[in-house]
């Protein structure tokens, strides 16, 4: 896998090329949105990073430890908690983590600790961890992931760099996805005043803003996908079809940057008249 491949924005992708290239990876990081496949390959894809013994183009898929962990079998690499939606992360299993994390790595200069799903941690499970996400020793790097950031501690939080794969995609509806298509259409039709139409439940609705663009940033990544010969989610596939007709690869990363951004100006409380209005033109200006 290629960094490409993963949902992230321009400035989380700049952050973590310059972790790698720097050799300044933060030691606890946490992974939320998407789905939790994603969620899972992405923590392996940033272990893999941290552990390549290559001094650039992280992971180079060549050395010993990218071997090693192409065949999931890297000694300093331990992943912790379920790879399923619903399941109790148990405090004995942080409290295990914990007096694991002191012992010195054995193939690498690193260790990492992959730990799934962590929204189902309850607050034991969650203090206990924070204890040694509070003094790590220098070696240790923890990676959580989670469906929203929301669903940790702020205690956690605080020690942790999010890195977001969109909006969780369990949140999104039937609804949702008909909007998205709706957008997309006008959009690829070049018909602002539809595409205004369109937009105008958002108005209403502030709660639909993050899952609307949310998908529509998954509609443009999953297009590209297709362009670039490799497996789409069929769920999008109307989109994916219409956008992949209409769309270079070039204007197809435009758009995701251009979604990006419309989130990172949500998040950061733009006035939200605003940012409905300037949505449209912004994702016009992406395909111009
Ligand atoms: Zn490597």
């Amino acid at each position: 896998m290629r960094i490409d491949d993963f949902y992230l924005s321009e400035n989380e992708r700049a952050a973590l090329l310059s972790y790698s290239q720097k050799d300044t990876f933060p030691q606890t990081l946490l992974i939320e949105g998407g789905n939790m496949d994603e969620r899972t390959d992405f923590a392996r894809f940033i272990a893999n990073m941290i552990v390549c013994q290559s001094e650039s183009g992280k992971p180079c898929g060549k050395c010993g430890a990218c071997i090693k962990c192409e065949a999931r079998s890297h000694p300093d690499i331990k992943e912790y908690g379920e790879e399923k939606e619903r399941y109790t992360f148990k405090v004995e299993l942080s409290r295990e983590i914990r007096s694991d994390a002191f012992v010195i790595p054995n193939d690498s200069d690193k260790k990492v600790y992959i730990i799934k799903e962590a929204q189902n941690m309850n607050d034991s499970s969650e203090n206990a961890l924070l204890k040694i996400l509070e003094e790590p020793p220098y070696f240790d790097y923890f990676i959580l992931t989670c469906s929203s950031r929301s669903a940790m501690l702020d205690t956690v939080l605080s020690r942790a760099v999010v890195l977001s794969l969109g909006f969780s995609e369990e949140n999104y509806d039937g609804e949702v996805l008909g909007l998205c298509e709706g957008i997309i259409n006008a959009l690829c039709a070049g018909n602002e005043l539809i595409m205004l139409e369109k937009l105008a439940p958002l108005a209403d609705d502030k709660d639909a803003f993050l899952p609307v663009v949310g998908c529509l940033k998954r509609s443009f990544l999953e297009a590209l996908k297709f362009k670039n010969g490799a497996a789409y989610q069929k769920t999008y596939e109307n989109s994916v079809k219409t956008l992949s007709n209409k769309y270079s690869v070039n204007r197809l990363y435009s758009l995701i940057t251009a979604a990006g951004e419309l989130e990172a100006n949500f998040r950061q409380n733009a006035n939200y008249n605003l940012l409905v209005t300037y949505m449209s033109a912004r994702l016009t200006d992406a395909v111009k």
